[in-house]
């Protein structure tokens, strides 16, 4: 069985890596005797990834790519390589070769054995300690919270088929939080494990902020959990504000009225002061999603590419 394998590749600001990416991934799939294409997206890199990209392009006709008109993020990059991959089946590939090229060839026999998705699934090793626990203790309250599974170290590095593809491309949000959509997607799923690896160069795109706010993506993304927390803590609060009042009652009609209550009454007004707050910002959450989806803007815009010409060529 020979099907055609399109490396989707996300470059941004990858100027140092796009050609030793292109020759790496190039090399082995030649050796392991795949027919591949090599697609690019440069993701409104800052410096020459795009000019890299055609270089390479012209040395190698099996290398396209397509550049993005701003910096789009990952996920919308992934998703325009998906959309534009013509291949069988792609694997999407970080540019940084912190994902193993060498992997690829294995997830390739694991799909012609008949598999949809092939998730190469890293481990943690070299991380430091504190990122360890946390990523331990966010994917634990994530899979309480979300119905979706997500696997640590399973993250966009993996072999998806052709109808797996097409299952991704029928889902049109615009926030695309990719790890919970491939999970949703289903079909047959193999793990394969391989060691963690040092960028070789260049620098990560990650923050801790950007962490923080792709890790609160992933919960609320796939869920309307959140909303049902802030129902029960206001129906626990509403039940111990009515016996309270109740006993007050009593305590009023058998006592008469006693002044003393400062303590309580501050206890009161914070506490459901920032149970309401919280709230409204959980809600604000769900609504500001709301208000993006329906713009319904495109999830990228593409300034030019070398995919086109061979189109019109023909
Ligand atoms: N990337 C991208 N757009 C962005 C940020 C990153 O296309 O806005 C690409 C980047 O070029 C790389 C991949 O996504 O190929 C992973 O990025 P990075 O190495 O910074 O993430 P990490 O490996 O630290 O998770
Ligand atoms: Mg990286």
């Amino acid at each position: 069985m020979n099907g055609l394998l399109s490396v989707i590749i996300p470059a941004y600001n990858e100027r140092e890596m796009i050609p030793k990416a292109a020759a790496t991934i190039a090399e082995i799939l030649e050796q392991a005797e795949i027919s591949y294409e090599l697609l690019f997206v440069n993701d409104g890199s800052r410096d020459l990834s795009w000019q890299c990209i055609e270089e390479a392009a012209d040395q190698n006709p099996s290398i396209r790519g397509l550049n993005f008109s701003r910096n789009f993020g990952k996920e919308s990059a992934m998703f325009a390589g998906l959309s534009e991959a013509v291949g069988d089946c792609v694997d999407v590939i970080d540019c940084d070769l912190q994902h193993p090229p060498e992997l690829i060839v294995q997830m390739y026999e694991k799909y012609q054995e008949g598999y949809d998705q092939v998730i190469a699934k890293r481990n943690r090793k070299g991380d430091s300690r504190l990122s360890i626990v946390f990523a331990k203790l966010y994917y634990k309250l994530a899979n309480k919270l979300v119905n979706v599974e997500m696997v640590d170290g399973a993250g966009d590095f993996r072999l998806l088929s052709r109808r797996t593809i097409h299952a991704l491309l029928e889902l049109k949000e615009n926030n695309r939080f990719s790890k919970g959509l491939f999970s949703w997607v289903g079909f047959n799923q193999i793990y394969i494990e391989y060691e963690n690896q040092e960028r070789a160069g260049g620098n990560s795109k990650w923050s801790f902020k950007s962490l923080l706010s792709y890790g609160v993506d992933g919960i609320l993304s796939f869920n309307n959990q959140p909303l049902r927390i802030c129902i029960y803590l206001g129906g626990i609060f509403m039940g111990i504000s009515i016996l309270y009042l109740l006993y007050l009652l009593i305590e009023i009609l058998l006592h008469g009225i006693d002044a003393p209550g400062y303590f309580t009454t501050i206890l009161l007004i914070t506490t459901l002061g920032g149970i309401q707050l919280f709230s409204i910002g959980v809600i604000g959450e769900y609504i500001g999603r709301i208000y993006f989806e329906v713009k319904k803007r495109p999830v990228y815009l593409i300034q030019e590419t070398n995919i086109k010409e061979e189109s019109e060529s023909e």
